[in-house]
């Protein structure tokens, strides 16, 4: 990928409004940023915020997680942004906790609810 600090964002379905909300309201941050995200979080960002330089990976059940995975381990990712569900049971959690691992392997700052998130946002 091109250069410039990059940003990922995930949000499993119960929490795809908290992040269109979460975009919107920092999009004058998110803007500074390359932003990778998962296919239907990246295009819920993309309707509310159409400038931001989104691209949009596979859905997280089809490989989106593990596609933000592999840019974690070979350095792509600056920023993970993950709001997760804990709720609901998902065919790919064993996807999302590989995804944790990479980001704690790799050291990446890493927000898993909207009170993280909105503190690490600013910290950019
Ligand atoms: P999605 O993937 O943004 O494509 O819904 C997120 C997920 O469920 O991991």
């Amino acid at each position: 990928m091109a250069g410039g600090k990059c940003v990922a964002l995930i949000a499993h379905d119960e929490k795809k409004d908290a992040m269109a909300d979460f975009a919107r309201r920092n999009q004058h941050i998110l803007a500074k940023f390359r932003i990778v995200a998962t296919g239907t979080t990246g295009g819920r960002v993309l309707a509310v915020c159409p400038d931001l330089d989104v691209t949009r990976l596979k859905s997280g059940p089809l490989g989106g997680d593990q596609q933000i995975g592999a840019l974690i381990a070979t350095g792509e990712i600056d920023v993970l942004i993950f709001y997760v569900d804990p709720l609901t049971p998902m065919p790919h959690d064993v996807d999302v906790k590989a995804l944790m691992r990479l980001a704690i392997v790799y050291d990446i700052p890493m927000a898993l609810n909207e009170a993280t998130a909105e503190r690490l946002i600013t910290t950019l």
